[in-house]
């Protein structure tokens, strides 16, 4: 006698082929993107070698550009840290959900801060 009577065999070994294809398919994406990763971190790297060799900035100057692109521009996907706030007048970073600049005095206009 069936133990199983309501659980359709072939259908369910269709679904774990499937899962298995879908799974492989994501490490194969997943090792894509790591290279990716790896690739534009040494591009970085090498960037900043070259511009420090050829230029006064320092990492100071690094940091704050990164802060600000970080800042300014579109989401990055997955990522839930709270963007830094820039006043629009001196470019000063400022705390969270600032209303004015602590710098400058300019109004900090509502569409900068975070959501
Ligand atoms: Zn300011």
């Amino acid at each position: 006698m069936d133990m199983w009577p309501i659980v359709d065999l072939p259908s369910l070994a269709s679904d774990v082929k499937r899962l298995q294809a879908s799974a492989d398919s994501d490490a194969g994406r997943i090792h894509q993107l790591e290279r990716r990763v790896t690739q534009l971190t040494l591009a970085c790297a090498a960037l900043w070698q070259l511009v420090k060799k050829t230029s006064d900035l320092s990492e100071v100057d690094l940091q704050a550009a990164i802060d600000h692109a970080l800042a300014t521009n579109a989401n990055i996907p997955g990522d839930m840290s709270p963007r830094p706030l820039f006043c629009p007048a001196c470019d000063h970073k400022l705390p969270p959900n600032s209303t004015r600049c602590l710098y400058c005095g300019a109004a900090i206009p509502q569409q900068n801060h975070v959501a």
